[in-house]
């Protein structure tokens, strides 16, 4: 059987930074574990805009298509700012999210023991919180038409509107029925059924998935408002939060800042199986370039390698050898090692990136 493919993308700023410490990883896999990925690498955002006068050529987009997963580091930076819009970096990861039909966007909201003190919240309601939220992502009021602003009665009214069809919340309810099945086996689905017919329609919906495809899995729905109030009283409640576009924008930011740092965040899109079963998948960090700590070896690499575990969890089957990984993060912060982004108002001595991604290999070492 041929080795599982992963795109690698570093694109700008901190990407190839961080990315290079991912690449560290993956080698640590093939040497200690005789895990072998087949890794192509490509140019995405301002550098394939340099390289090419576009973002994201077809030849990448089409090996992007081909791959088991693709990991992106970050695009963008002041160099790119005055471009036209059509070339602007950020358009080759909104192309690479469109033509994959990328819907189900997961973002963890995962709080190492150690950061505990970086969240707003008490150390006991987030140390050891590791919660996943959902978010449909190519649908719902971002999407719906009509759309604009209009005159009417002589004044100007805003107009958007909410609209979801069934096939369109089946297929990320499926997505988070699965992703439970790999975790606690528990989804809480939001919407506001008691004042949106769309929310209705979202938890008919869900609720007749469940029923049919995943009644193992237990469910249970809640109002957004009030999963937003209980997010922050109790997160440990949740383990698979299911939800659309807006509110999922709304609650996924939420519940990332329980947990602190920008650098510690990590992200993955998924869309509809692939023949092999696999989801298509795109897997970065929720940072972008960093422009202002580029290239000074300053940036927390933990978001990308934790994107790149996700990768291992939810394209590679490889659920035991993300717990080390994240086991290895976990123990390299207990150890007190912290980039510049994580130090404490009483200040300290940060360690590089490259540091950063040693004591990491290293605590994967000592975990075999
Ligand atoms: P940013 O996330 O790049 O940076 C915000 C702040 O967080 C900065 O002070 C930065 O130094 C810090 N930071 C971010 N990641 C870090 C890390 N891994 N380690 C340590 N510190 C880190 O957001 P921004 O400054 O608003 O945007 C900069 C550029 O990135 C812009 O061109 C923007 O369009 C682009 N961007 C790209 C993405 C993406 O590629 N997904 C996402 C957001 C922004």
């Amino acid at each position: 059987m041929s080795n599982p493919s992963l795109l690698i993308l570093p694109g700008d700023g901190i990407g190839p930074e961080v990315m290079a410490e991912v690449r560290r990883i993956i080698d640590w896999m093939s040497e200690r574990r005789g895990i072998r990925f087949d890794v192509s690498e490509d140019l995405v955002g301002g550098c394939a805009y340099d390289a090419h006068g576009t973002p994201l050529t077809d030849a990448t987009m089409e090996k992007a298509q081909q791959v088991d997963a693709v990991l992106l580091g970050a695009v963008g930076g002041p160099k790119y700012d005055d471009l036209d819009f059509s070339v602007k970096p950020e358009r080759g990861l909104l192309r690479l999210r469109k033509e994959m039909d990328l819907y189900a966007n997961l973002r963890p909201a995962q709080c190492f023991d150690a950061l505990a003190e970086f969240s707003s919240l008490k150390r006991e309601v987030v140390a050891g919180l590791d919660i996943m939220i959902i978010r449909e992502l190519t649908s719902g009021v971002y999407f719906g038409e009509p759309r604009g602003v209009v005159v009417e009665n002589n004044e100007r009214v805003g107009i958007n509107t909410q609209r979801y069809t069934e096939s369109e919340i089946a297929r990320v309810a499926r997505s988070a029925f699965e992703l439970a099945r790999r975790r606690s086996n528990k989804v809480c689905s939001m919407e506001k059924a008691n004042v949106m017919e769309s929310g209705v329609l979202w938890r008919d919906v869900v609720q007749e998935v469940h029923d049919a495809e995943y009644p193992d899995v237990e469910l249970s729905h809640m109002y957004a408002d009030a999963g937003a109030m209980q997010l922050t009283r109790w997160p440990k409640q949740f383990d698979v939060i299911v939800t659309d576009n807006l509110f999922g924008d709304l609650l996924s930011d939420l519940a990332a800042m329980l947990t602190g740092s920008l650098g510690m965040l990590p992200s993955a899109s998924l869309g509809a199986p692939m023949a092999n079963g696999r989801p298509k998948a795109m897997y970065e960090p929720v940072h972008g370039s960093a422009p202002d700590i580029a290239g000074q070896g300053k940036a927390n690499p933990i978001a990308c390698i934790l994107s790149f575990s996700m990768a291992l969890r939810y394209s590679f089957d490889l659920g035991a050898e993300a717990d080390r990984l994240e086991a290895a993060v976990e123990k390299v912060l207990a150890d007190g090692l912290r980039t510049a982004d994580l130090m404490g108002p009483e200040g300290g001595s940060p360690v590089s990136t490259q540091d950063m991604g040693s004591a990491i290999i290293k605590a994967l070492d000592e975990s075999l």
